[in-house]
């Protein structure tokens, strides 16, 4: 849904400045699925939207609803590329996470997202009719979405500008209104993204997937470390939190016998009373089995490592996923045959 395209039409056919907020509120708050359905609009201007901005692009595929409440929708691109965002329930607050890209370049091993591969970047409103997806989804169990979280395919700080463009048409108090604190970016630690989005006045939360405490880890498990190694990471995040007195989310997935020991607990605590005092928190996350040779920690482990960040005085909070049973959890994302999809686009004859 490319609201900046509606936008245009209504300037290109001088209609009057009230229907700006028509159109506006149409999409963000009547959650419209076609212009026909927006009747404060006349016939001929609903029809020239429909042409020049339909309101959904995306073409919805299965639908995978898990025991907890957890919907996962799946979509493909008008140009055919695939991409996941996931509903979850919290009680009675919804957050949506979303996709920046269809796929993703940085290959992380825990990631059934990476062993896809890189489609594409989503525009603005591939990103935005996401979000009004689950918000019409939410609706229809009576709630409204609370928290959005870029975390879903995708590195997003490879895609900043339509990010960053979503999260303003996310937050516009006279359209969606969702509080900029209550959207997280969450990077897998690209450093010229971080340093850009410390110079936005918008008060987006930033999480960092950091997964490994020393670069010989954090290498093997995310190989975007060789280009942007740990000592440039924190800088980058030090350099953000004395720009925007913000706290940092600190996400580390805990991987049996890979992470998990009370050495490297040691270590993560060192580096976050390092370079991050008292302005980060840590979310421990359990991990959610991809097609990867890793299992997630066992209890006991978990709880030393538990122990060491607390005495260490580290705030930190474990996360269980939503959705494990229908491969949506965090790492989870990932379209079977996506990369085949693509290669055999590539090579098929133009039509005659
Ligand atoms: S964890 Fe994030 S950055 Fe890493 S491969 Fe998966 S989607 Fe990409």
């Amino acid at each position: 849904m490319d609201l900046e395209a509606a936008y245009a039409v209504l300037a290109e056919r001088g209609a009057p400045a009230y229907r700006v907020e028509q159109v506006r509120h149409a999409v963000t708050r009547d959650l419209i699925v076609d212009w026909d359905e927006a009747t404060t609009l006349p016939k001929d201007l609903r029809n020239a939207l429909a042409a020049a901005a339909p309101v959904r692009e995306l073409v919805l595929g299965d639908l995978q609803e898990s025991a907890d409440g957890t919907v996962k929708a799946r979509f493909e691109t008008a140009d055919g590329f695939p991409l996941e965002t996931v509903l979850m329930r919290h009680g009675d607050r919804h957050a949506v996470c979303l996709s920046s890209q269809s796929g993703c370049a940085l290959a992380c091993a825990f990631c059934a997202t990476g062993a896809m591969g890189f489609g594409r970047s989503l525009t603005r409103g591939e990103i935005l009719e996401q979000l009004l997806w689950a918000a019409r989804t939410a609706q229809g169990r009576g709630a409204r979405i609370r928290n959005v979280v870029m975390m879903g395919m995708g590195e997003p700080l490879q895609n900043l500008a339509e990010v960053l463009a979503f999260c303003g048409l996310a937050n516009d108090p006279e359209g969606f209104g969702l509080g900029a604190r209550s959207i997280a970016i969450s990077t897998a630690g690209w450093v010229p993204g971080i340093d850009a989005l410390a110079a936005q006045t918008l008060q987006l939360k930033l999480a960092i997937s950091l997964h490994a405490p020393d670069d010989a880890l954090r290498e093997r498990l995310m190989p975007v470390n060789r280009r942007y190694p740990l000592a440039d990471l924190m800088a980058a995040l030090k350099r953000y939190r004395a720009a925007t007195r913000r706290r940092v989310y600190v996400e580390y997935l805990l991987l049996d016998q890979v992470n998990d020991r009370t050495e490297q607990a040691d270590r993560l605590a060192d580096l976050l009373h390092e370079h991050l005092p008292g302005a980060c928190h840590v979310n421990l996350i359990w991990y959610n089995p991809t097609a990867a040779d890793l299992e997630a920690s066992d209890p006991d482990r978990v709880r030393r490592f538990r122990e060491v960040l607390d005495r260490r005085r580290i705030p930190q909070t474990l996360r269980r996923s939503k959705g494990s049973d229908i491969d949506a959890a965090c790492g989870q994302l990932a379209v079977r045959g996506a990369r085949e999809a693509r290669a055999a686009r590539r090579t098929a004859p133009e039509p005659a």
